[in-house]
């Protein structure tokens, strides 16, 4: 079983890590000749849009599937020429496109921010008296980790949004003032089997994620989580690993975006869950049976931004699990993530305590 993996950053070398042990050989496509991946798996260096090692890579490959959603259209279609590609160039498009994104979740009944399209100031201040104040301007395309995000919160905040965003094609939401944000995990095998992770709450410093914590209990919004992220997989025909980040609000889910991938979100399932989101995908991409999403007892993922712990320190705490990516630091960068996983939600609360102060010294 060979599986090439668009691009070569921690995603990927986590997939690379889970697959071995079920016999997978694995090949990463990436620009950067340092791509962590490259470290665990054989790395073809090389442009996205090089047809050349794509193709190298399709030739190799049993099946193709992506480290991140912001692949070239054309490079899946080169890709799909050769061999399996899963997930589907469809759900990449998607997700490449915060309109396409949000004109998706509303055909399929998906609650979703008020929004208009903006593509100049004149717009801009149309939609600013449509969608009302606070909002947030994100460009359509490219946005990541709260990057190409803008809040506005009164009209003199307009003209400098603009003068920041401006020159490509925008998308203002009204501002959800959200009582905590939540994500779903689904995967759907080649058979159309589907199953679910635990809903995950999750918590966001400067537009990057901050903390996972696994399973977060709530019945009502969990069956809304996965009905709506089941409409998702049904209607792109979804094969691999999908995340669905959510707002709350009022008991109720606002869909934000999804990512049609692995998610960092769904990290505590290396050690939280009976079947990671690693093994799952892959084993959805292969057209193996899927494994139990269920989680074992309770896990906290902390996010190492920017640079990482001393592993002797983080370690030193039970149940703390260390992930480094391999990865130079650099502010900003996620380089690495602590689980910390517990029998019971008391002993986790005193297990953050001692890691949190930890991984946030080292952080920023
Ligand atoms: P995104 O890149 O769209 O996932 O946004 C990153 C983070 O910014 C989200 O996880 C939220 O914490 C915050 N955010 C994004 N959009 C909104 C919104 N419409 N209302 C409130 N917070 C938002």
């Amino acid at each position: 079983m060979k599986v090439g993996i668009v691009g070569g950053g921690q995603l990927a070398r986590m997939l690379a890590l889970a697959g071995y042990p079920l016999g997978v050989q694995f090949q990463v496509l990436d620009p950067a000749a340092d791509a962590c991946a490259g470290q665990v798996a054989p790395l073809i260096q090389g442009d996205y849009h090089d047809e050349n090692r794509l193709a190298q890579l399709a030739a190799w490959a049993d099946v193709a599937t992506f480290d991140f959603e912001n692949v070239p259209a054309a490079a899946a279609a080169i890709l799909e020429r050769q061999t399996m590609v899963y997930p589907p160039a469809e759900a990449l498009a998607v997700a490449q496109d915060r309109l396409a994104e949000k004109t998706l979740f509303w055909e399929l009944g998906i609650p979703i921010p008020a929004f208009a399209t903006v593509d100049s100031l004149v717009e801009l201040y149309g939609a600013v008296a449509r969608v009302e104040l606070p909002a947030v301007l994100k460009t359509r395309r490219l946005g990541y980790d709260g990057k190409g995000q803008w809040v506005l919160r009164t009209e003199a905040d307009i003209e400098q949004a603009w003068r920041v965003l401006g020159n490509v094609p925008l998308l203002l939401e009204s501002f959800v003032p959200f009582e905590r944000e939540v994500s779903v995990l689904a995967v759907r095998g080649r058979s159309g089997e589907t199953a679910f992770y635990p809903l995950v709450e999750n918590q966001h410093r400067d537009g990057i994620l901050w903390q996972s914590q696994a399973p977060f209990h709530a019945p009502e919004l969990e069956r809304q989580g996965f009905d709506y992220a089941r409409r998702l997989l049904e209607r792109l025909n979804y094969v691999g690993v999908l995340a669905v980040e959510f707002f709350v609000r009022d008991g109720r889910l606002i869909a934000n975006e999804m990512a049609p991938r692995v998610h960092n979100s769904g990290h505590w399932t290396i050690e939280g869950a009976v079947t990671s989101q690693f093994e799952n995908h892959l084993r959805a991409v292969l057209g193996l049976p899927l494994g139990s999403t269920a989680a074992m007892g309770c896990s906290v993922m902390l996010n190492c931004i920017g640079d990482l712990p001393e592993p002797a320190a983080a370690l030193a705490v039970p149940g703390a699990h260390y992930h480094a990516y391999g990865k130079a630091p650099r502010p900003g960068r996620k380089v690495g993530h602590v689980t910390l996983w517990a029998d019971d939600p008391a002993a986790l609360r005193a297990g953050l305590d001692q890691l949190a102060p930890l991984v946030d010294a080292s952080s920023g």
